[in-house]
Protein backbone atom coordinates (compact mmCIF):
# COMPACT_ATOMS: atom_id res chain seq x y z
CA UNK A 1 0.00 0.00 0.00
CA UNK A 2 0.93 3.40 -0.60
CA UNK A 3 1.29 5.82 2.54
CA UNK A 4 -2.37 7.26 1.73
CA UNK A 5 -3.86 4.33 1.77
CA UNK A 6 -1.85 3.02 4.60
CA UNK A 7 -3.27 6.59 6.81
CA UNK A 8 -6.66 5.34 5.81
CA UNK A 9 -6.68 1.68 6.42
CA UNK A 10 -4.54 0.18 8.41
CA UNK A 11 -4.09 -1.58 11.90
CA UNK A 12 -8.22 -2.64 11.92
CA UNK A 13 -9.38 -5.09 9.41
CA UNK A 14 -13.27 -6.16 11.11
CA UNK A 15 -14.55 -9.84 10.27
CA UNK A 16 -18.22 -10.08 9.07
CA UNK A 17 -20.24 -8.21 11.12
CA UNK A 18 -17.78 -6.13 13.03
CA UNK A 19 -17.90 -2.58 13.27
CA UNK A 20 -16.65 -0.92 9.98
CA UNK A 21 -14.60 1.83 12.78
CA UNK A 22 -12.32 0.56 14.99
CA UNK A 23 -14.21 0.79 18.18
CA UNK A 24 -13.09 2.22 21.31
CA UNK A 25 -12.73 -0.16 23.76
CA UNK A 26 -13.06 1.58 26.78
CA UNK A 27 -12.14 -1.12 29.51
CA UNK A 28 -9.46 -1.71 31.94
CA UNK A 29 -9.82 -5.28 31.85
CA UNK A 30 -10.83 -8.59 29.64
CA UNK A 31 -12.37 -11.53 30.51
CA UNK A 32 -10.90 -15.54 29.82
CA UNK A 33 -12.90 -18.79 30.02
CA UNK A 34 -9.92 -20.76 31.87
CA UNK A 35 -6.67 -19.51 33.93
CA UNK A 36 -4.68 -21.92 31.38
CA UNK A 37 -5.35 -19.06 28.83
CA UNK A 38 -4.61 -15.88 30.89
CA UNK A 39 -1.29 -17.95 32.20
CA UNK A 40 -0.15 -17.97 27.97
CA UNK A 41 -1.15 -14.61 27.58
CA UNK A 42 1.04 -13.70 30.66
CA UNK A 43 4.02 -15.97 29.57
CA UNK A 44 3.74 -13.70 26.07
CA UNK A 45 3.22 -16.89 24.70
CA UNK A 46 -0.10 -15.62 22.98
CA UNK A 47 -1.69 -11.95 21.69
CA UNK A 48 -4.22 -11.01 23.64
CA UNK A 49 -5.33 -8.12 26.36
CA UNK A 50 -5.69 -8.56 30.06
CA UNK A 51 -4.76 -5.22 31.61
CA UNK A 52 -4.98 -1.34 29.76
CA UNK A 53 -2.16 -0.64 31.01
CA UNK A 54 -0.06 -2.84 29.22
CA UNK A 55 -2.35 -3.12 25.66
CA UNK A 56 -6.12 -2.57 24.74
CA UNK A 57 -7.59 -3.78 21.08
CA UNK A 58 -7.96 0.29 20.32
CA UNK A 59 -4.48 1.12 21.36
CA UNK A 60 -3.42 -1.85 19.50
CA UNK A 61 -5.18 -0.98 16.29
CA UNK A 62 -3.97 2.53 16.01
CA UNK A 63 -0.04 1.04 16.90
CA UNK A 64 -0.31 -1.16 14.11
CA UNK A 65 -0.91 1.85 11.63
CA UNK A 66 1.73 3.77 13.00
CA UNK A 67 4.19 1.44 12.51
CA UNK A 68 3.06 0.75 9.11
CA UNK A 69 3.17 4.07 8.14
CA UNK A 70 6.91 4.46 9.60
CA UNK A 71 8.05 1.26 7.81
CA UNK A 72 8.74 -0.08 11.43
CA UNK A 73 8.23 -2.76 13.26
CA UNK A 74 6.37 -2.48 15.95
CA UNK A 75 4.63 0.57 18.19
CA UNK A 76 4.25 1.33 21.17
CA UNK A 77 1.35 4.52 22.34
CA UNK A 78 1.92 6.63 25.52
CA UNK A 79 -0.07 9.19 26.97
CA UNK A 80 2.23 11.99 25.91
CA UNK A 81 5.77 12.82 23.63
CA UNK A 82 7.15 13.65 27.32
CA UNK A 83 6.05 9.59 27.95
CA UNK A 84 7.85 8.38 24.66
CA UNK A 85 10.56 9.95 24.95
CA UNK A 86 11.43 9.05 28.50
CA UNK A 87 10.40 5.74 28.02
CA UNK A 88 12.89 5.56 25.28
CA UNK A 89 15.74 6.89 26.77
CA UNK A 90 15.91 5.14 29.78
CA UNK A 91 15.12 1.72 27.56
CA UNK A 92 18.64 2.18 26.35
CA UNK A 93 20.76 4.31 29.23
CA UNK A 94 20.26 3.62 32.81
CA UNK A 95 21.75 5.13 35.73
CA UNK A 96 25.81 5.78 35.78
CA UNK A 97 25.44 6.04 31.85
CA UNK A 98 25.54 8.87 29.58
CA UNK A 99 23.53 9.77 26.10
CA UNK A 100 24.45 12.31 23.35
CA UNK A 101 21.58 14.60 22.01
CA UNK A 102 21.46 16.84 18.88
CA UNK A 103 21.25 20.81 21.24
CA UNK A 104 18.69 21.95 18.78
CA UNK A 105 15.41 19.81 20.73
CA UNK A 106 12.15 20.68 21.76
CA UNK A 107 12.13 22.64 25.31
CA UNK A 108 10.20 20.20 27.36
CA UNK A 109 13.07 17.29 26.03
CA UNK A 110 15.62 19.64 26.98
CA UNK A 111 14.62 19.74 30.46
CA UNK A 112 13.89 16.25 30.73
CA UNK A 113 17.56 15.40 29.33
CA UNK A 114 19.34 18.18 31.21
CA UNK A 115 17.86 18.33 34.79
CA UNK A 116 15.34 15.23 35.75
CA UNK A 117 17.08 12.78 33.95
CA UNK A 118 19.88 14.19 35.10
CA UNK A 119 18.61 13.53 38.75
CA UNK A 120 18.65 9.81 37.44
CA UNK A 121 22.31 9.91 37.15
CA UNK A 122 21.98 9.66 33.68
CA UNK A 123 23.97 12.37 31.70
CA UNK A 124 23.31 13.85 28.25
CA UNK A 125 25.75 15.67 26.38
CA UNK A 126 24.10 17.98 23.87
CA UNK A 127 26.30 18.41 20.43
CA UNK A 128 25.41 21.19 17.70
CA UNK A 129 23.39 19.38 14.82
CA UNK A 130 26.71 20.09 12.50
CA UNK A 131 29.42 19.01 14.85
CA UNK A 132 29.95 15.66 13.98
CA UNK A 133 32.93 15.66 15.69
CA UNK A 134 31.69 16.35 19.21
CA UNK A 135 29.08 13.53 18.28
CA UNK A 136 31.89 10.73 17.50
CA UNK A 137 33.57 12.30 21.10
CA UNK A 138 30.58 11.72 23.19
CA UNK A 139 30.43 8.13 21.91
CA UNK A 140 34.08 7.48 22.15
CA UNK A 141 33.04 8.60 25.98
CA UNK A 142 30.78 5.77 26.31
CA UNK A 143 27.17 7.33 25.15
CA UNK A 144 24.83 4.70 25.09
CA UNK A 145 22.00 6.53 22.74
CA UNK A 146 21.67 9.47 20.22
CA UNK A 147 18.79 11.20 19.99
CA UNK A 148 17.82 14.30 17.64
CA UNK A 149 14.12 15.79 16.04
CA UNK A 150 14.05 15.61 12.08
CA UNK A 151 12.70 19.33 11.98
CA UNK A 152 13.54 20.76 15.11
CA UNK A 153 10.98 22.74 17.46
CA UNK A 154 11.25 25.46 17.59
CA UNK A 155 14.74 25.95 16.02
CA UNK A 156 13.32 24.42 12.28
CA UNK A 157 16.94 22.74 11.56
CA UNK A 158 16.60 19.51 9.98
CA UNK A 159 19.04 17.05 11.03
CA UNK A 160 21.19 15.06 8.64
CA UNK A 161 19.88 12.22 9.77
CA UNK A 162 22.30 9.88 7.28
CA UNK A 163 25.16 11.15 8.63
CA UNK A 164 24.14 10.68 12.69
CA UNK A 165 22.95 7.18 12.07
CA UNK A 166 26.54 6.46 10.58
CA UNK A 167 28.63 7.57 13.02
CA UNK A 168 26.30 5.97 15.78
CA UNK A 169 26.44 2.37 14.08
CA UNK A 170 30.29 3.04 13.92
CA UNK A 171 29.87 2.83 17.43
CA UNK A 172 27.07 -0.08 17.57
CA UNK A 173 24.90 2.53 19.12
CA UNK A 174 20.99 3.03 18.30
CA UNK A 175 19.99 6.40 16.03
CA UNK A 176 16.21 7.93 18.27
CA UNK A 177 14.88 10.20 15.93
CA UNK A 178 11.83 12.17 17.32
CA UNK A 179 9.97 12.52 14.10
CA UNK A 180 7.06 14.99 15.33
CA UNK A 181 7.31 17.99 13.27
CA UNK A 182 7.64 15.74 9.84
CA UNK A 183 5.64 13.13 10.49
CA UNK A 184 5.56 9.35 8.43
CA UNK A 185 3.74 11.41 5.51
CA UNK A 186 7.40 14.31 4.73
CA UNK A 187 10.12 11.91 6.26
CA UNK A 188 10.56 8.20 7.17
CA UNK A 189 13.65 8.24 9.02
CA UNK A 190 14.41 4.06 9.13
CA UNK A 191 14.96 4.96 5.30
CA UNK A 192 17.75 6.93 6.25
CA UNK A 193 19.13 4.84 9.17
CA UNK A 194 17.50 5.58 12.16
CA UNK A 195 16.63 2.47 14.71
CA UNK A 196 13.83 4.07 17.09
CA UNK A 197 11.11 6.47 16.11
CA UNK A 198 9.50 8.75 18.81
CA UNK A 199 6.72 10.54 18.46
CA UNK A 200 4.59 13.78 20.08
CA UNK A 201 1.52 12.42 18.42
CA UNK A 202 -0.74 15.56 19.80
CA UNK A 203 0.96 17.72 17.46
CA UNK A 204 0.08 16.81 13.83
CA UNK A 205 -0.88 13.35 14.03
CA UNK A 206 -3.76 13.68 16.23
CA UNK A 207 -4.17 16.92 13.79
CA UNK A 208 -6.57 18.59 15.97
CA UNK A 209 -5.47 19.89 19.07
CA UNK A 210 -8.00 17.23 20.65
CA UNK A 211 -5.52 14.51 22.36
CA UNK A 212 -2.60 14.41 24.03
CA UNK A 213 -0.32 10.95 23.19
CA UNK A 214 3.28 10.27 22.46
CA UNK A 215 4.35 6.93 20.52
CA UNK A 216 7.52 4.78 19.42
CA UNK A 217 8.05 3.04 17.01
CA UNK A 218 10.51 -0.38 16.69
CA UNK A 219 12.98 -0.06 13.10
CA UNK A 220 13.20 -3.80 14.18
CA UNK A 221 17.56 -3.71 12.83
CA UNK A 222 19.56 -2.99 15.21
CA UNK A 223 21.74 -5.69 16.93
CA UNK A 224 21.42 -5.57 20.49
CA UNK A 225 23.98 -8.30 21.20
CA UNK A 226 26.85 -6.61 19.42
CA UNK A 227 26.10 -3.11 20.59
CA UNK A 228 26.30 -4.86 24.22
CA UNK A 229 23.20 -3.78 25.75
CA UNK A 230 22.83 -6.64 28.54
CA UNK A 231 19.34 -5.01 29.30
CA UNK A 232 18.19 -6.89 25.47
CA UNK A 233 20.66 -9.72 26.05
CA UNK A 234 20.69 -11.29 29.37
CA UNK A 235 17.12 -12.13 31.06
CA UNK A 236 14.96 -10.03 32.80
CA UNK A 237 14.32 -11.26 36.21
CA UNK A 238 11.43 -9.02 36.43
CA UNK A 239 9.83 -11.26 33.49
CA UNK A 240 10.52 -14.75 33.84
CA UNK A 241 13.99 -14.66 32.75
CA UNK A 242 12.60 -13.49 29.30
CA UNK A 243 15.58 -12.77 26.88
CA UNK A 244 14.58 -9.49 24.63
CA UNK A 245 17.27 -10.30 21.61
CA UNK A 246 16.03 -13.90 21.09
CA UNK A 247 12.94 -14.04 22.10
CA UNK A 248 11.23 -10.70 20.29
CA UNK A 249 13.66 -10.46 17.62
CA UNK A 250 11.22 -8.46 15.30
CA UNK A 251 10.70 -5.95 17.82
CA UNK A 252 12.96 -6.28 21.13
CA UNK A 253 12.70 -2.48 21.73
CA UNK A 254 9.23 -1.91 21.74
CA UNK A 255 8.56 -5.36 23.27
CA UNK A 256 10.90 -4.79 26.31
CA UNK A 257 9.36 -0.63 26.96
CA UNK A 258 6.12 -2.14 26.75
CA UNK A 259 6.27 -5.24 28.78
CA UNK A 260 8.84 -3.85 31.54
CA UNK A 261 8.90 -0.34 31.22
CA UNK A 262 5.54 0.65 30.55
CA UNK A 263 4.12 -2.44 33.17
CA UNK A 264 6.42 -0.21 35.67
CA UNK A 265 6.08 3.25 34.97
CA UNK A 266 2.45 3.66 33.58
CA UNK A 267 2.08 6.30 31.14
CA UNK A 268 -0.22 4.35 28.80
CA UNK A 269 -2.50 6.55 26.45
CA UNK A 270 -6.29 6.28 27.24
CA UNK A 271 -8.33 4.44 24.63
CA UNK A 272 -10.44 7.22 23.86
CA UNK A 273 -7.34 8.88 22.85
CA UNK A 274 -5.86 6.79 21.07
CA UNK A 275 -9.32 6.39 19.00
CA UNK A 276 -9.29 10.21 18.28
CA UNK A 277 -5.72 9.84 17.00
CA UNK A 278 -6.81 6.95 14.48
CA UNK A 279 -9.61 9.55 13.02
CA UNK A 280 -6.63 12.18 12.94
CA UNK A 281 -4.27 10.08 11.31
CA UNK A 282 -7.02 9.03 8.46
CA UNK A 283 -6.44 12.43 6.92
CA UNK A 284 -2.76 13.39 7.98
CA UNK A 285 -1.71 12.50 3.92
CA UNK A 286 -3.87 15.03 3.23
CA UNK A 287 -3.17 17.85 5.83
CA UNK A 288 0.32 17.51 5.57
CA UNK A 289 1.02 18.69 2.15
CA UNK A 290 -1.40 22.04 3.03
CA UNK A 291 0.13 22.47 6.02
CA UNK A 292 3.71 23.00 4.39
CA UNK A 293 1.97 24.72 1.36
CA UNK A 294 0.49 27.06 3.19
CA UNK A 295 3.52 27.64 5.31
CA UNK A 296 5.28 27.96 2.46
CA UNK A 297 2.92 30.84 1.25
CA UNK A 298 3.51 32.32 4.25
CA UNK A 299 7.64 32.52 4.72
CA UNK A 300 7.48 33.85 0.91
CA UNK A 301 5.21 36.79 2.34
CA UNK A 302 6.92 37.13 5.22
CA UNK A 303 9.77 37.73 3.08
CA UNK A 304 9.20 40.34 0.83
CA UNK A 305 8.10 42.20 3.76
CA UNK A 306 10.20 44.94 4.76
CA UNK A 307 9.15 44.94 8.41
CA UNK A 308 10.54 41.67 8.87
CA UNK A 309 13.60 41.06 9.93
CA UNK A 310 14.28 37.85 9.04
CA UNK A 311 12.30 34.94 8.35
CA UNK A 312 13.65 30.63 9.03
CA UNK A 313 12.07 28.04 7.10
CA UNK A 314 12.84 25.24 5.74
CA UNK A 315 11.47 25.00 2.61
CA UNK A 316 12.67 28.22 1.29
CA UNK A 317 15.38 28.10 -1.41
CA UNK A 318 17.21 30.52 0.48
CA UNK A 319 17.13 28.81 3.85
CA UNK A 320 20.36 27.11 4.94
CA UNK A 321 18.70 23.80 5.65
CA UNK A 322 16.54 23.96 2.47
CA UNK A 323 19.43 21.31 0.56
CA UNK A 324 18.43 18.50 3.29
CA UNK A 325 14.86 19.85 3.41
CA UNK A 326 14.81 18.02 -0.36
CA UNK A 327 16.25 15.12 0.75
CA UNK A 328 14.57 14.36 3.99
CA UNK A 329 11.54 15.70 3.74
CA UNK A 330 10.40 15.61 0.19
CA UNK A 331 11.26 19.69 -0.51
CA UNK A 332 7.67 19.92 1.90
CA UNK A 333 8.53 22.39 5.20
CA UNK A 334 5.63 21.15 7.37
CA UNK A 335 4.11 23.99 8.68
CA UNK A 336 5.95 26.05 11.56
CA UNK A 337 7.77 29.47 10.18
CA UNK A 338 9.65 31.58 12.70
CA UNK A 339 10.35 35.41 11.69
CA UNK A 340 12.08 38.32 13.49
CA UNK A 341 9.58 41.23 13.73
CA UNK A 342 13.07 43.38 15.09
CA UNK A 343 11.82 43.83 18.55
CA UNK A 344 9.83 42.85 21.56
CA UNK A 345 7.01 45.72 20.96
CA UNK A 346 6.73 45.03 17.43
CA UNK A 347 5.87 41.53 18.00
CA UNK A 348 4.16 42.29 20.72
CA UNK A 349 1.69 44.59 18.52
CA UNK A 350 1.69 42.31 15.64
CA UNK A 351 0.36 39.37 17.53
CA UNK A 352 -2.35 41.18 19.14
CA UNK A 353 -3.39 42.71 15.74
CA UNK A 354 -4.03 39.26 14.10
CA UNK A 355 -7.67 38.62 13.96
CA UNK A 356 -7.64 34.45 11.95
CA UNK A 357 -4.33 33.16 14.17
CA UNK A 358 -4.93 33.05 17.30
CA UNK A 359 -2.52 33.01 20.16
CA UNK A 360 -2.16 29.83 22.18
CA UNK A 361 0.23 27.50 23.77
CA UNK A 362 0.88 24.86 20.49
CA UNK A 363 1.44 24.38 17.23
CA UNK A 364 0.75 21.84 14.46
CA UNK A 365 -2.77 21.74 14.63
CA UNK A 366 -5.60 22.41 11.66
CA UNK A 367 -6.12 26.17 12.63
CA UNK A 368 -3.43 28.74 12.58
CA UNK A 369 -1.65 30.10 15.84
CA UNK A 370 0.90 32.03 16.34
CA UNK A 371 3.47 32.08 19.78
CA UNK A 372 6.05 34.42 20.92
CA UNK A 373 8.39 32.52 22.79
CA UNK A 374 9.90 36.25 24.80
CA UNK A 375 6.77 36.77 26.15
CA UNK A 376 5.19 33.02 27.00
CA UNK A 377 7.40 29.91 26.64
CA UNK A 378 10.81 31.60 27.27
CA UNK A 379 9.69 34.23 29.25
CA UNK A 380 11.54 33.94 32.25
CA UNK A 381 14.92 34.70 30.10
CA UNK A 382 16.50 38.14 29.76
CA UNK A 383 17.17 39.44 26.27
CA UNK A 384 20.66 38.14 26.47
CA UNK A 385 19.42 34.93 27.35
CA UNK A 386 17.18 34.27 24.71
CA UNK A 387 19.78 34.85 21.83
CA UNK A 388 21.97 32.86 23.34
CA UNK A 389 19.20 29.97 23.17
CA UNK A 390 18.50 31.15 19.86
CA UNK A 391 15.80 33.11 19.92
CA UNK A 392 15.43 36.76 19.67
CA UNK A 393 12.70 39.24 21.64
CA UNK A 394 11.19 40.03 18.35
CA UNK A 395 10.77 36.23 17.25
CA UNK A 396 7.08 34.87 16.23
CA UNK A 397 6.11 31.35 15.70
CA UNK A 398 3.80 30.98 13.25
CA UNK A 399 1.97 27.34 12.85
CA UNK A 400 -0.47 27.25 9.77
CA UNK A 401 -3.38 25.62 9.55
CA UNK A 402 -5.09 23.64 6.88
CA UNK A 403 -7.15 27.15 5.79
CA UNK A 404 -6.97 28.99 2.45
CA UNK A 405 -3.70 30.55 2.20
CA UNK A 406 -4.80 33.63 0.88
CA UNK A 407 -6.96 34.23 4.24
CA UNK A 408 -4.25 33.79 6.11
CA UNK A 409 -1.78 36.23 4.23
CA UNK A 410 -4.74 38.41 4.36
CA UNK A 411 -4.49 38.64 8.18
CA UNK A 412 -0.48 38.16 8.56
CA UNK A 413 -0.64 41.66 5.86
CA UNK A 414 -3.37 43.47 8.17
CA UNK A 415 -1.52 42.82 11.32
CA UNK A 416 1.70 44.24 9.54
CA UNK A 417 0.24 47.32 9.24
CA UNK A 418 0.44 48.05 13.16
CA UNK A 419 4.06 47.23 13.21
C1 LIG B 1 5.36 18.77 21.70
C2 LIG B 1 6.59 18.03 21.46
C3 LIG B 1 7.03 17.05 22.37
C4 LIG B 1 6.30 16.75 23.66
O1 LIG B 1 5.07 16.16 23.39
P1 LIG B 1 3.81 16.21 24.39
O2 LIG B 1 2.81 15.36 23.68
O3 LIG B 1 3.41 17.64 24.53
O4 LIG B 1 4.27 15.61 25.67
C5 LIG B 1 8.19 16.34 22.06
N1 LIG B 1 8.88 16.60 20.94
C6 LIG B 1 8.48 17.53 20.06
C7 LIG B 1 9.30 17.78 18.83
C8 LIG B 1 7.34 18.29 20.28
O5 LIG B 1 6.97 19.23 19.40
Amino acid sequence: MNIETKCVQCGYAPKNGEPRVVPVSMSTTFKYDSTETVGRLFDLKEDGFFYTRLANPTTDAVEKKLAALEGGTAAMLTSSGQAATTLAVLNLVSGGEKFVSSSEIYGGTYNLFAVTLKRLGIECIFVRPDDTAALEAALKDGAKAVFAETVANPALGVIDIEKWANIAHKAKVPLIIDNTFATPVLCRPFEFGADIVVHSTSKYLDGHAVSLGGAIVDGGRFDYKEGGYKQFTEPDESYHGVVYADAFKDAPFVTKARVQLMRDLGSMISPMNAFLLNIGMETLHLRMPRHSANALAAAKFLKQSKKVVSVCYPALESDTQYEKCRKYLGGMGSGVVNFDLGSRENAVKFMDALSLAKICVHVADARTCVLHPASSTHRQLGDTELCAAGINPGTIRLSCGIENSEDILADLSAALKSV
